[in-house]
């Protein structure tokens, strides 16, 4: 398939580097890709982005068929175009359709089409520290019919937004909540799958956990509410007596590329890494006996985010003296810099995007 391109006659102004904060502006191309039944994949093109035309009886308006994905692109020293392992983001996107009963695409092309609307906009990447260009493929069901069943129609869309970082914080360890009540995600849901509606179905607790002073929750698993699952939209690492420890993927749990970064990266530093069952119970009883050393969230938007205070129910305690810890800071920093081109990639996670 050849990608036919249009590019806009109205290039819009860059925006203040120094205060982008996230997916907050956007450039002037997106792609485009049509799906019909029977058919398939056609019709692949960069254009300048605007509006969508929809029908108001359009399906993902409905019954929110629909997935995305979240990965960046950075300018190097050498002023390199660099993404961060988007084969895995590309195998993601076609798991979540999979699951959303969304038809597959070819991982390779999509790939392509990516990299090709990346180096239309290249001049849209961030430079300055902690910034670079979020890119948000997304596939949504696209059929004008109020039945309830799997379109017939879709489009694959990407975006691209200039962002800095992900917290106003920055790397300052957030506060966390425990949410005793509501859940991301149950054994046989949607849980692993990168589905809108797990994202519109978690805004409540976040809103309660905002009112009550703290930046996100600390998701429990569906079914006792005890375990340990993640971090707001992102996965989560403890670290009790040296040993790191993160949830064990099951199909509740989002399979993150930056938590399976960060298990290989502490691996090949030696530091003893352990994906099983984790309970609240157990965290608190960690930081009563003095082992729990820190403790952070992890994903493509911060990279890695310090807990500096967790609350749960009536009981609050404070992680690492609420300063960023050893290891999160040694992660955040190998894990930019090889993302960035800062320092070699002995894992060959990064691919050059040439024009
Ligand atoms: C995207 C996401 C993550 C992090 O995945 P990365 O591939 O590391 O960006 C973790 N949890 C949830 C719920 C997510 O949506």
């Amino acid at each position: 398939m050849k990608i036919s391109v249009v590019k806009t006659t109205t290039p819009k102004a860059k925006p203040d580097q120094s205060n982008l904060g996230f997916g907050q502006f956007f450039t002037d191309h997106m792609f485009i890709m049509d799906y019909t039944e029977g058919k398939g994949w056609h019709d692949p093109r960069i254009v300048p982005y605007g509006p969508l035309e929809m029908d108001p009886s359009c399906a993902v308006l409905h019954y929110g068929q629909a997935v995305f994905e979240g990965m960046k692109a950075y300018r190097s020293p050498e002023g390199k175009v660099l993404l961060f392992r988007p084969e895995q983001n590309m195998a993601r996107l076609n798991r979540s359709n999979a699951r959303m009963s969304i038809p597959q695409f070819d991982e390779e092309f999509a790939l392509k089409a990516i990299k090709e609307l990346v180096m239309v906009d290249q001049d849209w990447i961030p430079t300055a520290p902690g910034t670079a260009l979020y890119l948000r493929p997304f596939v949504i069901g696209c059929d004008n019919v109020l039945g309830v069943r799997a379109s017939y129609k879709y489009k694959f869309i990407v975006i691209l937004s200039p962002v800095g970082a992900y917290y106003k914080e920055g790397l300052n360890p957030v506060s966390i909540w425990v949410e005793p009540h509501y859940v991301r995600a149950v054994r046989g849901g949607t849980g692993y799958a990168k589905a809108a509606g797990n994202y519109a179905g978690s805004l409540l607790a976040q809103k309660n956990a905002q009112a009550q002073g703290y930046s996100q929750v600390l998701w429990l698993d569906g079914l006792e509410r005890k375990y340990v699952e993640e971090v707001g939209a992102m996965n989560v690492f403890f670290n009790i007596d040296g040993e790191l420890i993160t949830p064990d993927l099951g199909d509740s749990v989002l399979p993150g590329i930056t938590r399976k970064s960060v298990l290989q990266l502490l691996q090949s530093w030696n530091i003893p890494t352990v994906e099983r069952r984790l309970s609240v119970e157990e965290i608190f009883q960690a930081h009563a006996d003095g082992r729990l050393r820190e403790a952070f969230g992890c994903g493509t938007a911060a990279v890695i985010s310090p807990i500096g205070k967790l609350g749960w129910a009536d009981k609050s305690i404070e992680i690492g003296g609420g300063k960023i810890g050893e290891i999160s800071q040694r992660l955040y920093d190998t894990i930019t810099g090889i993302q960035t081109g800062k320092l070699d990639d002995p894992f060959g996670w990064v691919v050059e995007v040439e024009g």
